[in-house]
C-alpha cells in the first residue's frame, strides 16, 4: 500500500509502474541504438554508386588530407564523388547524397 502524496491529490505510482516505465525507456534506447547500427546513413562503408551500381572507393585526395569517395567504374555516367575531412564524414556524405 502506497502512502498518499502530502502535496497533490495525484495518484501515486507503484514501484512496479516506475520500474516498467524505466524498462520501457531503456528498451527504447537499446532499440534506437540497434536501428542506428543498420541505418545506411551511419554505415562506415560506402554504398554502391547510385548512378551505375558499381562499388565505391574511399581514398585520400592528393595532399589535401581530405577523404573522397568515388565510383570505381570508368563507364559511370556521372563523375561523382563526395568528400569530407574524415573517412566517416566522406562515406556519410557519399551515402546520403542526392
Ligand atoms: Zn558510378
Amino acid at each position: 500500500m502506497n502512502a498518499p502524496s502530502p502535496y497533490l491529490n495525484l495518484p501515486t505510482r507503484s514501484q512496479d509502474e516506475v520500474l516498467a516505465e524505466r524498462m520501457a525507456a531503456y528498451n527504447a534506447k537499446v532499440l534506437n541504438t540497434i536501428v542506428a547500427l543498420f541505418d545506411p546513413r551511419n554505415a562506415s562503408q560506402p554504398l554502391a554508386c547510385a548512378h551505375c551500381g558499381s562499388s565505391a572507393h574511399v581514398g585520400l585526395v592528393g595532399f589535401t588530407k581530405k577523404y573522397a569517395v568515388t565510383c570505381e567504374s570508368e563507364d559511370c555516367p556521372v563523375d561523382c564523388q563526395a568528400t569530407g575531412s574524415t573517412r566517416d564524414e566522406a562515406v556519410k556524405a557519399w551515402n546520403t547524397r542526392a
